[in-house]
C-alpha cells in the first residue's frame, strides 16, 4: 500500500473533522472526571492539522507524520498534547525503516511504545492507551484478516467501554481516586474517534 497523496489528504481531514466535530462530547467526558478541556485542546490542534491539510497531503508519509506531530505537541497542550504529538512522531520515525502495509503493526506500535513511555503509563490506567493496545494486539493478531479494519473498528469501541468500570491511576483523573471509576476516560474516547475516522475512510475506499 503505499499511500497516495489524495488518500493520505482524506484520510487526515476526515480524522480531524471528526475529532472537531466530538469536541463537546470529549468536553463533557472531561468534565467529569478531569478538567473539561479535552475537547477544546482537541479542537485546536485538528484545526490547526487542517490548516496544513495541502503541504502535509504532499510530504512523504514519515515527514507527514512528523509535521502532524509536531502541529499537534505545538497546539493542543494539556496532557494529550505531547502525548498524541509523541505518538505521530514516533510512527514518522518508524516510517522511514518500515514499510506499509507489511509493518503495520510494528509502526503503530512505535507510536503507542512512544505513548507509554512520555506517559509513563501502561495498559489497565484509564487513559487513551487502554485503547490503543488494544488496537495493537488486533494489528499483530490479525495483520493478514480480511476484515482488520471492521475488526480495529470493532477493538476501539469495545476498549472504550472497557475504561468505564476502571480507576484512573494516570494524568488528571487520577485524583479522584475510586470516584474516576463509572466514566469513560476522554483521551480513550478521542483515540477511538481518530481511528474510526481511519477505518471509515479505507473502509469507502475499498
Ligand atoms: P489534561 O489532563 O492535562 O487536562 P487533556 O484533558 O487534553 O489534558 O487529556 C486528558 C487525557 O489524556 C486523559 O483522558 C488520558 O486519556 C490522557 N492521559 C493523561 N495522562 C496520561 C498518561 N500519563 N499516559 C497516557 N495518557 C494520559
Ligand atoms: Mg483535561
Amino acid at each position: 500500500m503505499s499511500l497516495e497523496p489524495e488518500t493520505l489528504k482524506s484520510l487526515v481531514r476526515a480524522a480531524a473533522e471528526q475529532v472537531i466535530a466530538s469536541a463537546p462530547e470529549l468536553t463533557a467526558l472531561d468534565q467529569a472526571i478531569g478538567d473539561g478541556d479535552h475537547g477544546a485542546n482537541m479542537k485546536r490542534g485538528f484545526e490547526a492539522v487542517l490548516g496544513k491539510l495541502d503541504s502535509i497531503s504532499t510530504q512523504p508519509l514519515d515527514e507527514a507524520f512528523k509535521t502532524i506531530g509536531k502541529t499537534l505537541v505545538m497546539t493542543v497542550g494539556g496532557a494529550s498534547g505531547p502525548l498524541y504529538g509523541s505518538f505521530f512522531l514516533a510512527v514518522g520515525d518508524a516510517l522511514r525503516s518500515k514499510r506499509l502495509p507489511d509493518d503495520l503493526a510494528d509502526i503503530f506500535g512505535s507510536g503507542v511504545g512512544a505513548v507509554s513511555a512520555r506517559g509513563r503509563s501502561q495498559a489497565g490506567e484509564k487513559t487513551m492507551l487502554d485503547v490503543l493496545f488494544p488496537v495493537l494486539e488486533t494489528l499483530k493478531a490479525e495483520a493478514s484478516h480480511l476484515d482488520l479494519i471492521k475488526r480495529v473498528r470493532a477493538t476501539a469501541s469495545e476498549a472504550v467501554a472497557r475504561t468505564v468500570p476502571m480507576q484512573a491511576t494516570k494524568g488528571r483523573a487520577s485524583f479522584l481516586g475510586a470516584r474516576s471509576v463509572g466514566h469513560i476516560d476522554p483521551g480513550a474516547r478521542s483515540s477511538c474517534v481518530l481511528l474510526h475516522a481511519v477505518c471509515d475512510t479505507l473502509q469507502a475506499q475499498q
